[in-house]
């Protein structure tokens, strides 16, 4: 089928943590996409078309009628979108392409290593698992600077309640008691560490799957 790069209207614009936006993207009237979760969809300002970004589904293949995706206001376009999009724009998507999904084989043990931004396709990954019901258990190792910007973590929350295979775990460099969100206490063990005591307590065979910058996914692993 050829791509259907089409105008698209954003219809809800929910401010996450950590100076975010999440864009709830409809799907066109009678237009139906087969992709994976934790794809990503590139866009464009219909005024802009030689300014494209691509941005990872922070929904899931499960979720039908609407994309959305999950922008830190940071760099150009980054700061664009979070500054121009609202209720009712339009974006041009190319749908959704890559290769960052969940491994086939459904008794592994995923590892989700994060930091900042990162985060947005490991949701898609929590709905997905928990929705389908499968067999898989994931830890989400999540990194920010301080609690004011752990983007989601209700709803991480609700799916770990809801899929006691799923955890999701929060390190945040910065925290100092100032600093603690509403009044919840967090730990500023750094990444490296967490990576280091998760790992041997996995059992099953494992998939490690990092989204953050080179040198965090570096710092994690070298510890
Ligand atoms: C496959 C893929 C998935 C992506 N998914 C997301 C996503 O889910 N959410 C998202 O916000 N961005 C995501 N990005 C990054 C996005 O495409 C843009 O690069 C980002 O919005 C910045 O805009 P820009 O490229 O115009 O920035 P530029 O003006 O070109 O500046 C880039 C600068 O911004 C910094 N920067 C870029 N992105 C971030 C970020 N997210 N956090 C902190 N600093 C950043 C870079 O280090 C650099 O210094 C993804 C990129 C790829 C390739």
């Amino acid at each position: 089928m050829a791509k259907q790069i089409l105008e698209l209207t954003v219809s809800k614009v929910i401010q996450e943590r950590g100076d975010t936006k999440t864009f709830h993207i409809e799907w066109a009237a009678g237009t139906e996409y087969t992709f994976k979760t934790g794809q990503f969809i590139t866009v464009y300002l219909p005024e802009e078309p030689q300014t494209k970004r691509a941005y990872s589904l922070s929904s899931c293949a499960l979720d039908r009628g609407y994309f959305e995706i999950t922008v830190k206001r940071a760099g150009y376009f980054g700061e664009k979108l979070n500054e121009v999009i609202k209720e009712g724009s339009k974006l041009v998507v190319i749908p959704p392409v890559g290769k960052f999904n969940l491994p086939d084989d459904q008794t592994l043990d995923l590892v989700m290593v994060a930091g900042g931004s990162g985060v947005t396709p490991f949701r898609g990954f929590f709905r997905d698992l928990t929705y389908r019901k499968l067999p898989t258990h994931g830890t989400i190792l999540y990194s920010v600077r301080t609690p004011d910007e752990i983007i989601f973590e209700d709803e991480f929350r609700a799916l770990e309640k809801q899929n006691p295979n799923l955890h999701f775990k929060v390190t945040c460099t910065r925290a100092t008691p100032e600093k603690a969100y509403q009044g919840m206490p967090y730990d500023a063990t750094p990444l490296g560490l967490c990576v280091s005591r998760v790992l041997p307590r996995v059992s099953r065979g494992r998939a490690t799957l990092g989204c953050s910058t080179e040198s965090l996914w570096d710092s994690s692993f070298r510890a």
